[in-house]
């Protein structure tokens, strides 16, 4: 059997050109424009080429982007003073800080000081005290296109078996919360769980997180299963090269699985699109409006 490659690469053009007629309604209709902001303290390579992304892919969309870069020295205080001056700022709709911060600086500090209405990273303990309690709220962007993938194999995910595979709180916990909300009966896998093997075999979903490079083998994989790989690893390649693979041996995966998302290509293009669909979201409910579905 050869898996059905979920193309999220397509997926999230889609979606991003979804958010670009949007957001020209909001512009049109209520004057509006959403605005997201990136904040990204010291020159971590990773997130430079990830912010780029972000910023091209905003304006590509018709959002106000605009971001501040801040040396490596910056100190916790200076960030919140900015943060504050960002919430209280009507034409910033979502705020981002990129991760990882500094060690001077405390994350979960800063994420707090984040007005939870432009959190459009959706991890200020509000949005996941309200995510897990199933009310409206900002979710988690790479979480969102896991589940948004899984929804165009199975456009209803009601009493399927999930295996969630990680249990942090900006991937896995939430993509567990998420697929709850879908009715799935959700198993959460991690590194003391037993017989991981054998659990995994056991998902009709299997959605994986653990950023350990092709960890999860074909023959942890219920032939037909569909498989989202959330892992980004750089391992060494040809040649003295490096390149990408996922926490899932791609190649043996796909010869059981009945659908599968490949890295790259997969998890990762779904995340900015769902950054914009949250700014998005963000300025239509500041502007006093419904939030388009
Ligand atoms: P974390 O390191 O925060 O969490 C990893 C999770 O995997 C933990 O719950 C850990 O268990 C579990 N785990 C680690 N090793 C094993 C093992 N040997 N067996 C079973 N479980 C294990 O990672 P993240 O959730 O932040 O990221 C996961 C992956 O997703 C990474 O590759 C990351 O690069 C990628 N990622 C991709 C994004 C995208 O846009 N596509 C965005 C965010 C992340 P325990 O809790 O017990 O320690």
């Amino acid at each position: 059997m050869s898996a059905k490659v979920i193309d999220g690469k397509a997926i999230a053009e889609t979606l991003r050109a979804r958010i670009a007629i949007e957001a020209a309604k909001l512009i049109k209709d209520h004057g509006v424009t959403p605005g997201l902001t990136v904040v990204i303290v010291g020159d971590d390579p990773a997130s430079q080429v990830y912010v780029r992304s972000k910023v091209k892919q905003t304006a590509e969309a018709g959002l106000n982007s605009t971001e501040h870069k801040l040396p490596a020295d910056t100190s916790e205080a200076d960030l919140l003073a900015l943060i504050a001056k960002l919430n209280a700022d009507p034409s910033v709709h979502g705020i981002l800080v990129q991760l990882p911060l500094p060690k001077q600086i405390d994350a979960e500090r800063v994420i707090q000081a984040i007005d939870p209405a432009k959190d459009v990273d959706g991890f200020h303990p509000i949005n996941v005290g309200r995510l897990n309690a199933g009310l409206d709220s900002l979710v988690p962007c790479t979480p969102q296109g896991c589940v948004l993938l899984a929804k165009t194999i199975h456009p209803d995910l009601t009493g399927m078996n999930a295996v969630v595979l990680g249990r942090s709180n900006i991937v896995g916990k939430p993509v567990a919360a998420l697929l709850i909300q879908e009715s799935a009966t959700v198993t959460i896998a991690h590194s003391k769980t037993r017989d991981l093997k054998q659990v995994c075999r056991a998902a009709d979903l299997l959605v994986v997180a653990v950023g350990r490079p092709e960890m999860v083998k074909g023959d942890w994989i219920k032939p037909g299963a569909t498989v989202i790989d959330v892992g980004i690893n750089r391992v060494p390649g040809a040649e003295g090269k490096t390149r990408l693979v996922g926490d899932v041996d791609y190649a043996e995966a796909a010869e059981v699985a009945g659908a599968i998302t490949p890295v790259p290509g997969g998890v990762g293009p779904m995340t900015i699109a769902c950054l914009l669909a949250n700014t998005l979201k963000a300025a239509a409910l500041a502007a006093g409006h419904e939030p388009p579905k």
